[in-house]
């Protein structure tokens, strides 16, 4: 049986709220113009910037090629952020930190009251991480409004250029700490949770935040018009495919259950094949009919039975009790919903067939962050503008993006990976698909601004 299905229920319930807003922002786009194509970031500048901030945290004697170990809140992280907030300072951004540690530049629209447009990534690493994954959102965020500044354009709305704080998680063991506290989903309780001999309060205190106002850094809905993020790939389907661009339909929901299957445990030399009631034998039919349902219909579901625990787990015994996992990942919970419950059915079925008992229970539930549609259009239109061929795509890993989708509508340019490597010294994105992710960023930016830039 399926227990928590309720709660599922109710999530998809309330899903639609985001659409009142996704209406305001298609109206916006439709007023404008569209933007001339002919504004472009210096990606030379990009480029530097991005090889200079791998100098914090990278191994003593060691080259760009070494990669970069640069864990939120140590003194490499503190520095680095120190030379983002001068190149902030550059782009002629206003810049400050949030109480919770998020580094904010601020660019004036035309309407100071207008809801601002966001835009960032984080500049923390795993360890012995790469130099793209969120230095380039980060840096190409700084040299969209660098080159708005340059070239005199005016937007109606604020643009702001945040740098979220403590995004991997290393410190601490839970990641999108900045964004979760943009959006209210920071605990007080974690200010005492300690690492390394610091408490996360005193972590926060040292890079500039404010850990006794940290309520303080959250952010209403409806405050932001939009958050856009620009990120490398972390997977091989663009490099495979030699398109540039990837638009981010959305991140995707994970939901894990456990299966547990009782049979009778009994002696495997004197019971009759008939006579069994073989827990792991159940397993196997079950683990098949999870590939089977997931395969049943289109789309780019996952799912996966990836652990199992056999019980007595002995050569002469008859397996009596088996627990396993399965986990199911979609952009869309109400897909996940029905996965789940026709593996329901599969496993009554399955059950009946074996003479086990079987139970199914929600062990886990993310929730996904679809983008908004408008934003992921004006991601398209950008990258057609710019002549550039992309790629509706899920993102199977998570992003600060994904706590924004809470607040505001979201989306994410995705760049290729060479070969699909992140989170190792060996994570390259070309210069130039660097470039092009910041200039559909750029563009992007203006779409959803509605500014005309006429050459
Ligand atoms: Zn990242």
């Amino acid at each position: 049986m399926l227990t928590n299905r309720r709660s599922f229920l109710a999530t998809v319930a309330t899903a639609p709220a985001a659409g009142f807003l996704s209406l305001r922002m298609a109206s916006a786009a439709n007023r404008a113009a569209p933007p001339a194509g002919n504004l472009r970031i210096d990606g030379q500048r990009l480029r530097r910037h991005i090889e200079e901030l791998s100098v914090f945290g990278r191994p003593p004697g060691g080259t760009f090629a070494d990669g970069v170990t640069r864990i939120a809140y140590s003194d490499a992280d503190i520095a680095a952020r120190g030379f983002v907030l001068q190149r902030m300072k550059e782009a002629a951004l206003d810049t400050r930190i949030d109480p919770a540690g998020n580094l904010i530049g601020v660019r004036a629209g035309e309407d100071a009251r207008a809801p601002a447009i966001l835009i960032g990534s984080h500049i923390d690493t795993v360890p012995n991480g790469g130099n793209f994954d969120g230095a380039l959102g980060s840096l190409a965020a700084i040299e969209v409004a660098r080159t708005l500044h340059d070239s005199g354009v005016k937007t109606t709305r604020p643009i702001e250029v945040v740098v979220w704080a403590n995004e991997e998680g290393v410190a601490f063991g839970d990641g999108l700490c900045g964004s979760r506290a943009a959006v209210g989903e920071f605990k007080p309780a974690e200010l005492d949770h300690v690492w390394n001999g610091v408490t996360k309060a005193e972590a926060i205190k040292a890079i500039g935040g404010d850990p006794s106002s940290i309520a303080a850094a959250q952010r209403q809905p409806g405050s932001v018009h939009c958050y856009v993020e620009l990120h490398i790939e972390q997977g091989g389907i663009l490099a495979r495919a030699g398109i540039p661009i990837g638009v981010v339909e959305g991140i995707v929901a994970i939901h894990r259950y456990e299966a547990v299957i009782e049979g009778i445990a009994n002696h495997a030399g004197t019971t009759p094949m008939a006579e069994r009631r073989d827990a792991l034998l159940a397993a196997a039919h079950l683990t098949i009919s999870v590939r089977d349902v997931v395969t049943g219909r289109r789309g780019r579901q996952v799912g996966t039975v990836g652990q199992i625990a056999v019980s007595p787990n002995a050569p002469n015994v008859v397996p009596g009790l088996v627990r396993h996992s399965i986990e199911l990942r979609d952009l869309s919970e109400t897909t996940i919903s029905e996965m789940a419950a026709e593996i329901e059915v599969a496993a009554r079925r399955i059950a009946g067939e074996t003479g086990t008992a079987v139970t199914l229970t929600q062990t886990s539930r993310h929730a996904g962050a679809p983008a908004d549609p408008a934003v992921l259009e004006s991601i398209e239109q950008s990258a057609a503008l710019l002549g550039l061929e992309h790629l509706r795509m899920p993102s199977g890993a998570g992003h600060d993006a994904q706590m924004l989708a809470r607040i505001c509508p979201m989306g994410m340019i995705f760049v290729p990976s060479r070969d699909g490597i992140s989170h190792s010294p060996a994570e390259r994105t070309s210069w130039e698909d660097c470039s092009r992710g910041a200039d559909v960023l750029l563009h992007t930016v203006l779409a959803m601004d509605g500014t005309t830039v006429r050459s």
